[in-house]
Order: C-alpha cells, then sequence, then structure tokens
C-alpha cells in the first residue's frame, strides 16, 4: 500500500489536535510505537489513524473510489431531495481484522485496551464529502432519503471462520435451506463480536495469522440501494357506481371485480410522485354494490419510494391530479374525489382511530313482505324515534374474517318513507320502502334489514311486526369523519333534521 500522504505529519498532527492527551511525553512515544507495529504489519496510514483513535476525520483523506458509480445511482433516480441519510456495510472481516491487529500490538508493547475507531466512520466521512461537493446532497442520518452501499472482499469473506475452532466456540455455524438455497446462519456480526471477545489471545494465534496477512486485492462495491421514506396522501372519494369494489378483488390471479375505487385514483398519485408502488387504505369499506355518496369516504395512499416526495408539489400539482382523476373519461361517472392533500405520517393515526366511533349514515330500497299503510310507517317511525341499540351476532358473510361473537351496536337514528314520487295506492309498490339510518361504528346495515337467520336482533322485520323484510339497494350517505385533517365535513341535510 502507497501513503500519497506524509504519514509522519499526519500523525504528528492527529497527536497535537485536541481530542488526544498528549500531556507529557510518555503518550506520544506510545502512540508513535503503535504507529510503528501497525506499519510493520503493513497497515495503511488510515487504519494507524483508527488505531491511535483519532477523531479528525479531516485526517482520513481518501481517492475519491466508487463515487462516480454513487453519483450514477444518484443520477438514474433523479430523486428530489436536498439531504441524504448513508449507511455503509463493510467487509465483515474488518471485525476480526482489528481484532487481531491489536492482539499483535498488544503483544509488541504490552498495552492496556484502548478504543479503536470504527472503519465506519471515516469511511463515510470521506464518501459522504465527496458526495456533498459533486451533487450538493447535505448528510443527515434523519434524511428521508436514504442510501446503503455494501462493500465486499471475497478474498476475506470466510477468515472468521476460525473462530468456529476456539475451545469453546460462541460462534457456530450451521446450514439452512431459505428457498430452496442452502446458506450459511449463525455468523452474524454481533455473534461474531461476541466470540472475538470471547476467544483468548492464545487459541486465537494457534487459528489463525496474528498480525493478520496484508491483503493485495481490493475490496468491491457490490451494491447501492436508494429508498426514500413513504409519503401520505388523503382525500375523500364518492362512489356512484354498483360495480365497482374498493381495491381491485383477485382471487387465485383473477379479477372477480373488473374495476375498482383504487385503480381509478392511486396510479395518477402514484405516477405524480414516480414512486414504485401504493398501499390504498379507506376508513371502513362498503360491498361493491353499496354506492358511496354525500361527502364519500375517507382514504390515503401511501406512496411507496417517491423520487418526488409530496413536499416537492405545489398545491396546482394536487389540484392537477384531482382534476384528472374526475375527468378521466372511463371512469368520471362513476368515481370522484375531494380535497386531494398531502398528510403527515402521523396523521393517519386519525383515520385508524375514527374507526371506532365514526357514525355512519345509509340509505337503503327496501322490500317487506306486508303492504305498507302510511299508518304503518308512521307507526315504526315513532317506535323507532329515539335511539336504540341491536344485538349482531357475527355476520354469516363476513364468518371467515370475523370471530363469533354477539356484539352490540347503536341505531342513532331511523326514519322509513315510501320510495318518492310514487303512489301509495298501486299495489306494485305498496311493498317498498326508503329507509335512512344512522348507525355507530361496525353495525351491520344489511343485516339489520333482513334480519340475518335471527341473528341480529331487533330487526326490521320484528320491529314492523312481519314476516320479512329484505335490502334491494345500499348507499352510504355520510362518513362522519373529519378528513383529510382541518376539512370540515357535515353531515347531509335530510338527517336530523
Ligand atoms: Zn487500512
Amino acid at each position: 500500500m502507497t501513503d500519497a500522504i506524509n504519514i509522519k505529519n499526519v500523525i504528528t498532527h492527529s497527536l497535537f489536535t485536541k481530542e488526544l492527551d498528549t500531556n507529557g511525553d510518555e503518550p506520544v512515544k506510545t502512540v508513535l510505537s503503535i504507529v510503528h507495529v501497525l506499519r510493520e504489519a503493513r497497515c495503511c496510514y488510515r487504519c494507524c489513524l483508527r488505531f491511535i483513535g483519532s477523531i479528525t476525520m479531516e485526517d482520513y483523506t481518501a481517492s475519491e473510489q466508487w463515487i462516480d458509480r454513487v453519483c450514477e445511482e444518484l443520477e438514474k433516480h433523479s430523486y428530489k431531495a436536498t439531504a441524504i441519510n448513508m449507511n455503509a456495510e463493510l467487509p465483515v472481516s474488518n471485525m476480526h481484522r482489528d481484532h487481531l491487529l491489536w492482539i499483535h500490538v498488544g503483544d509488541q508493547l504490552a498495552l492496556e485496551h484502548h478504543d479503536i475507531r470504527d472503519l465506519k466512520n471515516p469511511f463515510r466521512h470521506i464518501l459522504g464529502k465527496c458526495l456533498t461537493s459533486r451533487t450538493g446532497l447535505s448528510m443527515d442520518p434523519e434524511a428521508p432519503l436514504r442510501m446503503n452501499i455494501i462493500i465486499q472482499h471475497e478474498p476475506s469473506a470466510s477468515e472468521h471462520l476460525f473462530l468456529t475452532q476456539a475451545q469453546n466456540p460462541v460462534l457456530k455455524i450451521r446450514k439452512v435451506r431459505q428457498k430452496r438455497v442452502w446458506v450459511t446462519a449463525g455468523d452474524g456480526r454481533p455473534v461474531i463480536r461476541q466470540a472475538l471477545n470471547a476467544i483468548d489471545a492464545d487459541d486465537a494465534r494457534s487459528l489463525t495469522a496474528i498480525p493478520p496477512l496484508p491483503v493485495d486485492i481490493k475490496p468491491t462495491l457490490a451494491s447501492i440501494a436508494l429508498m426514500h421514506a413513504s409519503c401520505f396522501v388523503a382525500a375523500r372519494y364518492i362512489k356512484l357506481s354498483r360495480e365497482y369494489s374498493q381495491t381491485p378483488w383477485v382471487i387465485k390471479g383473477k379479477r372477480l371485480t373488473e374495476h375498482s375505487v383504487s385503480d381509478c385514483i392511486a396510479p395518477v398519485v402514484q405516477r405524480y410522485h414516480r414512486s414504485d408502488a401504493y398501499k390504498f387504505t379507506t376508513a371502513g369499506r362498503e360491498d361493491a354494490n353499496v354506492r358511496m355518496l354525500g361527502t364519500g369516504r375517507p382514504f390515503y395512499i401511501e406512496v411507496i419510494n417517491p423520487r418526488t416526495p409530496s413536499d416537492y408539489l405545489s398545491k396546482e400539482d394536487f389540484e392537477k391530479m384531482e382534476s384528472e382523476i374526475n375527468q378521466a373519461p372511463e371512469t368520471k361517472e362513476a368515481v370522484q374525489i375531494r380535497h386531494l392533500t398531502k398528510v403527515q405520517p402521523g396523521d393517519i393515526e386519525h383515520i385508524k382511530q375514527g374507526e371506532e366511533f365514526k357514525q355512519k349514515t345509509y340509505r337503503a330500497l327496501i322490500w317487506m313482505s306486508d303492504v305498507l299503510t302510511d299508518e304503518r310507517i308512521a307507526e315504526i317511525n315513532v317506535q323507532c324515534s329515539k335511539p336504540f341499540k341491536i344485538l349482531q351476532n357475527t355476520p354469516v358473510r363476513v364468518f371467515q374474517r370475523r370471530s363469533a361473537a354477539i356484539r352490540e351496536k347503536d341505531i342513532h337514528y331511523f326514519h322509513l318513507e315510501r320510495l318518492p314520487a310514487t303512489d301509495a295506492k298501486d299495489p306494485a309498490n305498496a311493498h317498498f320502502a326508503v329507509l335512512t339510518l344512522t348507525t355507530g361504528a361496525g353495525a351491520y346495515v344489511k343485516e339489520f334489514v333482513h334480519g340475518d337467520l335471527g341473528r341480529t336482533q331487533p330487526n326490521l322485520a320484528t320491529i314492523a311486526q312481519i314476516k320479512s323484510a329484505d335490502l334491494i339497494e345500499l348507499d352510504v350517505l355520510h362518513v362522519d369523519l373529519e378528513w383529510p385533517p382541518n376539512t370540515p365535513n357535515p353531515p347531509p341535510h335530510i338527517v336530523h333534521n
């Protein structure tokens, strides 16, 4: 190894900076002897600095190797960012080589242990400095853009296996099958660290070379991975069709519904953010054949690994996204959105907590087994004019997803009326009515109407004292949750008036 910089100057400089104790001659002599022993073992000057504990990162200069590849990778993805959180995974052999070198220094100089600087710190410092000057990105461990660099050194990759030969080995390698390939397991860094701390110097000396043999083959840059923290985009959707499921419904690769709400919305959001993927999450759900009207249902999209994070999109960009979704010729009759905006990761808790207490208002077209007179309708409405509770045994249709239990649910508002603009005397209409209901969170409306084989009590038929009732069409009129945060969401006019 050739060092372009005069090692003596660097070491001397380092000695006289504040972080080393330079009172008296003894420490200086010790430090110089350490450097001497390390140089004899063909150690480079940067490792000498690490071994004498220098924290003056400016001293650890290096050539700009790998910086071109790192910059290329950043350019390829063209992330919008001002800072980056850079992490490096260095060759595992560095761990035991440091340890063995220190045993060697101790052998030669009879020294107590002291701190050796981890190779990672100068490495990150040097690469980070180059990166900042080339790209303008500042180094910030809190930055949402994260880069993970893996450096490998094949020739020394299995050197640490000498630790398995120790008298009481801490390191125990086993072969395990992972995705049909046999791989070694049990030699993660923490275990190697433990094994190194446990092995005594004589044991180590008998199993491997001390000082470790110099290596001439340089390590290689194995991979660069870039990942930006997720962004969150929130809005409400209105669904005017009875043929759209909330998300694509796929069983064994086969699509069971042709259209979905998320397909109308999320791909546009993904494209504006140049992201890898997305996750579509809603506050509750309605079945495909149920319309979602009124002010719509709250949802958010987690935008995964965005190249253009939401913070780089303007208010106008969000308006453009919203109108692109709302004017899509194929789907605009079925799905519309409102209030599209970016939200903070902490805000999405609000939508999850809302699950527990939010009220919903429904409108159902129902059929009843008996003819409904105006008097009968009036009687039922009087009977249900105050909020009441129902007991719902887990519905037959959701048995696979929910455990069996009887749950108490609230009906806050109940109002039955004849179909608008129909002739009550026409026998064809006399069995039909429109029911408007406001329920507490988690109530099953379909089951309340048809009774679910008596599993919901009371149900519409028991209340009306008839044989049976059935639900023909259902709309959700209102989901009582303020979303996106600070967006007022008044209930529809028809309720509680
Ligand atoms: Zn070195």
